[in-house]
């Protein structure tokens, strides 16, 4: 029988539940198996708008704390970036603790994909840092909320270059706001991080008569993208002082921070990493001061989860590309009212996306 000094209990403060309450999660689950050495969470954000959907991260946390840090902040991402790119999906994530070097094998994916299956359809995962295509085949062997997975077994393989046309539509919107017109021809475009969508970035901008400089910490990327597109390099350590009109960070997040920015003299920033503000409230604030129109991260990064969506409705690569063009109206949309209305367009793009759950969630009542 539970009594009511059970039910008031007091949620201990920084704990698992309290973090939950704060973030409004509705789920987390908490996976642990001794015999392949899986230690794992899930976290179901928001399943308003349908099934969470958010990849996998194989990661070797300091301890359960951090994990679990970012699993929550990741979900909640993942419910506002669906949200926004107009998906019927929800927001979830998982991270494996663990280093993806040494701890992975088949044993642990495949007990991982099993716990993703007991959830029912509620998360539905695929890849993401540490994680690739072949230990989703694993999971896959246990259970069918799965998206992500290669072309050959119907799936939509590498979102990368369909991430990278997104962001490239999100820099052409933010191009229109500033320069009236949103051509990128002779525009001085830094690209930081030539990994799996910065390579397909500089394509994009190449094409289009950009004048590209790209920065990496591996030669092996920047001999890529040289050899294939003759780009300029700028080193790691010079990126933040080098000339240009359009900074495109497609490395790390919390590059956009109080050091970057009395260094940056750009007017745009528009990139594929996921959160690049360090502070949401005062960078973006920041960012209004000295006069960067900043294209929102989860909004024009999109295209890889718009490409997973396809994934789940029945794979169609040209309808991929054609939801991940809607997001050079949806930035425009986003950049024009932050302008009217004096405020940081990350905020303005969070409150479309809310705006379109609280609709959402207003109809599904009726039934
Ligand atoms: P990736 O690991 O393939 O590429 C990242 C590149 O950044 C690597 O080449 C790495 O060497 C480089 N890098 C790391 N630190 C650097 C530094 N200090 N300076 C310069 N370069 C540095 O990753 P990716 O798949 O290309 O993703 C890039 C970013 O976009 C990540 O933040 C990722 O979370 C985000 N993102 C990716 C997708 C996708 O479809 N792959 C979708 C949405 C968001």
């Amino acid at each position: 029988m539970i009594n009511s000094e059970q039910v008031t209990a007091p949620i201990v403060e920084n704990g698992p539940m309290m973090q939950m309450v704060q973030m409004d999660h509705e789920q987390v689950v908490f996976c642990n198996d001794q015999a392949s050495g899986l230690k794992a969470i899930i976290a179901v954000h928001n399943t308003v708008l349908g099934p969470s959907l958010g990849g996998t991260r194989m990661w070797p946390y300091q301890n359960e704390a951090e994990a679990l840090r970012d699993v929550l902040r990741l979900s909640r991402g993942m419910t506002f970036k669906s949200a926004i790119s107009g998906l019927n999906l929800g927001g979830g994530k998982a991270v494996i603790i663990g280093d993806p070097r040494k701890d992975k094998s088949e044993a642990l994916m495949r007990r991982f994909g099993q716990f993703v299956d007991s959830l029912g359809g509620k998360y539905i995962t695929a890849e993401d840092v540490g994680i690739s295509t072949r230990d989703i085949e694993f999971v896959a062997e246990e259970t069918e909320h799965i998206a992500g997975l290669p072309e050959s077994r119907g799936g939509g393989g590498d979102p990368s270059p369909v991430t990278a046309y997104g962001v490239y539509m999100g820099m052409k919107a933010a191009a229109k706001k500033v320069y009236g017109t949103d051509s990128l021809n002779g525009k001085k475009v830094v690209v930081q991080g030539v990994g799996h969508v910065g390579y397909y970035l500089v394509q994009h901008l190449v094409q289009e008569g950009a004048e590209v400089a790209v920065s990496d910490i591996f030669e092996d990327k920047i001999k890529a993208v040289v050899d294939d597109f003759s780009v300029a390099v700028v080193a790691p350590e010079d990126i933040y002082d080098y000339p240009m009109d359009i900074y495109a960070p497609c490395a790390l997040g919390a590059t956009i921070n109080d050091m970057t920015l009395s260094k940056l003299k750009c007017q745009i920033i528009a990139g594929a990493a996921n959160n690049q503000l360090e502070d949401e409230n005062k960078h973006s604030l920041a960012l209004i001061e000295k006069g960067i129109v900043y294209a929102p991260d989860f909004l024009i990064n999109a295209g890889g989860i718009i490409n997973c969506y396809s994934e789940v409705i029945g794979y169609n690569r040209e309808d991929a590309y054609r939801k991940t063009e809607l997001i050079y109206e949806v930035t425009l949309d986003v950049l024009n009212a932050a302008a009217k209305q004096n405020e940081g367009a990350h905020h303005v793009a969070l409150q479309m996306a809310q705006k379109r759950i609280d609709a959402m969630a207003a109809i599904q009542s009726r039934f």
